[in-house]
């Protein structure tokens, strides 16, 4: 099925389409309905909970099993010190408008993206500058027509407090980053102190959105990944770069942007490096497994591109971005993953901070032999002039740089350290030789960052098709929710028991199987396909004497009939994509 099938009511596009059936079929629904919903929040039912959970080890397939980033998991709530350190109490507003007639409130770069201002232009605006162009434009309320407030930035992010202290400002974590971060010196350890090495991080985050309204695009409460990839800016190498030189990323750059284009430069993680586009090779090294993980999820590569984020359009704590996008049916390009290179912004922030020390020690491979001032009290000449005291001058001396205590004294004869005058003779500086083993920094990171709901949801509309009027979810084999349908063609003699045989012998070998004997089969199969059950595995009579049963794709229509014996090696091979589904038996 190609994702390119539109829906057979006109007017109905892929978005409804898909909340309806998502609605239907258990995938997905808006959570609280039964007092009156609260926008921005999902619950996933059967057929969504385990797709979400198929995508989701998708990720950790690409990154943790076979790159061998670690996993950590931590709390949604933390300490206000954490989002102030991080610059998110600063930075994480967004500007909104409240109508003055009905008090409703909206984004306000929203509204003016509904004008044709670009998301980048609105992005740059002061908040006089929002206002002057609501006013230009004319924009209202939708909801009564009424006119708006001064725009003001709005925090969005959920305050608490923790525990029944009013002081204790908590907030609810509207990424997954910071956890990693805050955790940085024990993380370190059980990478054995070892750069370069990633942490990701797969869990619940939240935003206070002024008013989501695109279903899983976005969302008040929903589920990042986040994966820090910590390394040495003096060994910004990716060693494993080999494998994705020559992988194609399609990318609208800023200086395209900027001419108002939207053609994107197809280039080579290799050129886009040499080419100084992208500045880190493990920024590229993601974006190439980035372009990977979605083809897996089903979306080709000519929908997907990377958007150069521009100046104002960066994240805080980001020196360069790329936005990594998919062309849905009714938004055009949506971003499904971030790509930021953050420098050592982060660890530097929570350093000063809390006042740990969070950098690392790095060993020269040769040592390095330095001289250096070095500074001796003179006790027994500080002793008469300072008597009791003179202990604590030699200490506060063993504190102050050399260099700068030798300038003074020469200039100005004498040297104040503490509220205690130094005379010349009363310290012996002198030079000496040290040898340096190694140095201490604070590690870089380049994060690649991924929003599951949006990922689900993209994989639902590259799913979505029809065929001869039905829909059918033609998911990638490595996602489906559902692999195999077990089902047998009469609900009696002894069809259903041989049926429920199979079913046992297939999730005994840990395939995720449904059981239907309701209805024809005709309609058993076409509820399959609306699930995307990508197998459907029917027991006639026949099975009862030859013990082979008929395997049905779900894309195709095709049946094969195949033996009992051996179908759970056959199916794993298949599931594994490395057997046709022609392999599975002899065609019918
Ligand atoms: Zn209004």
């Amino acid at each position: 099925m190609s994702s390119e099938s539109k829906c057979s009511k006109p007017q109905c596009d892929k978005f409804t389409a898909i909340n309806e059936l998502a609605k239907r079929r258990g995938f997905f629904w808006s959570s609280f309905e039964i007092y009156g919903g609260s926008g921005g929040f999902v619950t996933y039912g059967p057929l969504g909970a385990r797709l979400k959970q198929n995508v989701e080890a998708k990720l950790r397939d690409l990154f943790v099993k076979k790159i061998g980033i670690y996993e950590m998991e931590s709390s949604v709530i933390a300490p206000g010190k954490v989002f102030q350190a991080s610059g998110h109490v600063d930075h994480f507003k967004e500007p909104m408008v409240e109508c003055q007639n009905c008090h409703t409130r909206f984004r306000a770069d929203h509204l003016l993206e509904e004008k044709g201002i670009t998301s980048a232009e609105a992005e740059k605006m002061a908040l006089e500058e929002v206002a002057q162009e609501i006013e230009r434009h004319g924009v209202v309320c939708s909801d009564c027509g009424g006119k708006f407030n001064e725009p003001q930035r709005y925090l969005t992010m959920f305050e608490t407090t923790i525990g029944p202290y009013s002081g204790a400002v908590g907030y609810g974590r509207p990424e997954a980053a910071q956890n990693i971060f805050v955790e940085f010196n024990r993380l370190y350890t059980a990478a054995r102190e070892r750069l370069p090495f990633g942490v990701i991080q797969i869990g619940h985050a939240l935003r206070n959105e002024i008013s989501p309204r695109q279903g899983l695009i976005r969302l008040r409460e929903f589920t990042i990944a986040d994966l820090e990839f910590f390394f040495d800016p003096e060994e910004p190498c990716s060693y494993l770069l080999e494998e994705v030189e020559k992988e194609i990323l399609p990318i609208l750059l800023c200086e395209t942007r900027l001419k108002e284009c939207e053609d994107t430069t197809e280039l080579t993680v290799r050129e886009a490096l040499d080419k100084k586009i992208i500045l880190s090779e493990w920024q590229a090294f993601f974006m190439a497994m980035a372009k990977r993980l979605l083809v897996e999820l089903g979306v080709p590569a000519n929908k997907q591109r990377f958007i150069e984020k521009l100046t104002w359009e960066k994240a805080h704590y980001s020196s360069q971005s790329f936005d990594q996008e998919v062309l849905v049916d009714r938004w055009g390009w949506v971003e499904v993953s971030g790509h930021a290179y953050r420098t050592d912004y982060d660890l530097s922030c929570h350093m000063k901070a809390s006042n740990v020390d969070m950098t690392v020690y790095k060993e020269y491979a040769t040592p390095v032999e330095k001289e250096e001032l070095v500074v001796k009290p003179i006790m027994a000449k500080l002793g008469p002039m300072y008597k009791g005291d003179a202990a604590k001058v030699a200490a506060l001396l063993a504190e102050v740089p050399a260099k700068e205590m030798a300038d003074a004294m020469q200039k100005h004869g004498s040297y104040m350290v503490g509220n205690y005058q130094v005379f010349p003779e009363q310290v012996d500086i002198s030079k000496q030789k040290t040898i340096v083993r190694g140095t201490r920094f604070i590690p870089h990171v380049v994060e690649p960052s991924f929003g599951s709901d949006r990922l689900l949801y993209v994989a639902l509309e590259y799913a979505y098709g029809i065929k001869d009027d039905r829909v059918i979810l033609s998911f990638p084999r490595g996602i489906v929710p559902i692999q195999i349908g077990v089902y047998p063609l009469m609900n009696k003699d002894g069809l259903d028991i041989k049926a429920k045989e199979v079913q046992t012998l297939l999730t005994n070998e840990g395939f995720m199987t449904e059981y239907d004997e309701t209805g024809s089969i005709g309609r058993r199969y076409a509820r399959a396909d609306e699930a995307g059950v990508q197998l459907g595995i029917t027991i006639d009579y026949d099975t009862l004497n030859d013990s082979t049963v008929t395997i049905r794709d779900r894309d195709s229509w095709q049946q094969v009939r195949s033996p009992i014996k051996g179908l759970p090696e056959q199916l794993y091979k298949y599931f594994q994509e490395k057997l046709n589904f022609e392999q599975l038996g002899k065609k019918i």
